[in-house]
């Protein structure tokens, strides 16, 4: 018997479906079909139950090819041909009720509304390992460069499914910093000051904002420092390790060569996300829907907040590509200390 390259499916999904004790999830690759979930765990179940599926069904990289090539590209408005490496794509639909895992070229997941490219880190240990897909070590799928910068910009992306669609962006800076630094079982503590640190000490609404989402318990916020617990089983035992991950959350709070503005939260997030995707070219761009997706904004609000942050002095200057779609932005040239000013003025030949 020949297998065919292009029949291996790589398509999951599964639906929480409402009942009165609280939404059941229903699987129709297994058949699983759970008793009533409480309604703050059923997102984070219906993750861990796709994921199980993506470790079991593995397959070795050269056989996985674009699942939404294979269903006419109907996933996404536009089409701008495949392109790039194949990942799980995790896309939810607009109410949250059903959520499908499947391979995707990276043109595709990019061009698909409500979808995250699921890294591989967050599939890493935490699912029982296939007896045909050795161990990994921790670094293995990561790009070489600033690694730091590749995790944030990943687990942003992933929150851009994860959470609901309106999820303040106070609320996602703190999960953004809640997930990189969780333990194995989901608990976080966050010392004051580095909510001080935030401009978000104090305030009780982002966290009961992400405790109805279902995604954490929320902590007694009288105690210091923070503690809960998350409740989003795909962020628990990510591959790479504590310290590597803590690096990643610690780089978020001062995302060099970015500078963040102090307030509004909209805009530290706009200004992060932006950091995530800044090269050590001097323009720098990206897609403005996967800067809108990670920052839970439309694209026309993005674009007004990279005004803003040109009118902070963030960014010297940006451009929208109404043609690719792409934001491309400037960012200022430090300034150098030394020689001073005045002497550099005398001196216009000095190098
Ligand atoms: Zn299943
Ligand atoms: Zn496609
Ligand atoms: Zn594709």
């Amino acid at each position: 018997m020949r297998l065919a390259r292009t029949a291996v499916r790589r398509i999951w999904t599964v639906e929480l479906r409402p009942q009165a004790g609280g939404p059941t999830l229903v699987c129709p690759s297994c058949t699983a079909h759970t008793s009533p979930l409480a309604a703050s765990s059923a997102r984070s179940a219906a993750l861990a139950h796709l994921a199980c599926h993506a470790r079991a069904d593995v397959l070795p990289v050269y056989l996985r090819s674009c699942q939404c090539r294979a269903q006419g590209c109907a996933w996404h408005p536009r089409h701008r041909g495949c392109h790039g490496p194949v990942r799980l794509a995790l896309t939810r639909d607009r109410g949250g009720r059903t959520w499908r895992l499947a391979d995707a070229c990276t043109a595709c997941a990019g061009a698909t509304s409500h979808t995250a490219v699921v890294p591989d880190t967050l599939l890493g240990s935490a699912l029982p390992q296939s007896s045909a897909s050795p161990p990994k070590p921790a670094s293995a799928g990561l790009r070489p460069g600033p690694d730091e910068q590749v995790r944030v910009r990943e687990m942003l992306t992933y929150l851009g499914a994860a959470l609901p669609r309106f999820t303040s962006p106070g609320a996602r800076l703190l999960g953004l910093q809640c997930a990189l630094r969780a333990d194995t079982r989901g608990h976080v503590r966050l010392q004051a000051g580095l909510l001080r640190g935030m401009r978000l000490r104090g305030h009780r609404d982002l966290w009961q904002e992400l405790a109805h989402a279902g995604w954490l318990e929320p902590p007694d916020a009288r105690s210091a420092p923070v503690q809960l617990r998350l409740l989003d089983a795909a962020v628990l035992d990510q591959a790479p390790g504590r310290l590597a991950r803590r690096r990643a959350a610690h780089w978020a709070l001062r995302p060099a060569p970015l500078a963040l503005p102090a307030t509004p939260p909209a805009l530290r997030l706009t200004a992060l996300a932006l950091a995530t995707h800044t090269s050590a070219d001097t323009e720098h761009s990206t897609d403005l829907d996967i800067l809108a997706r990670m920052c839970g904004h439309s694209p026309q609000q993005t674009g007004e907040l990279l005004d803003r942050l040109v009118t902070t002095g963030t960014l010297t200057t940006w451009h929208h590509n109404r043609e690719t779609d792409e934001a491309a932005w400037q960012l200022p040239q430090p300034r150098p200390t030394n020689p001073p000013c005045s002497r550099a003025q005398r001196h216009p030949a000095w190098p």
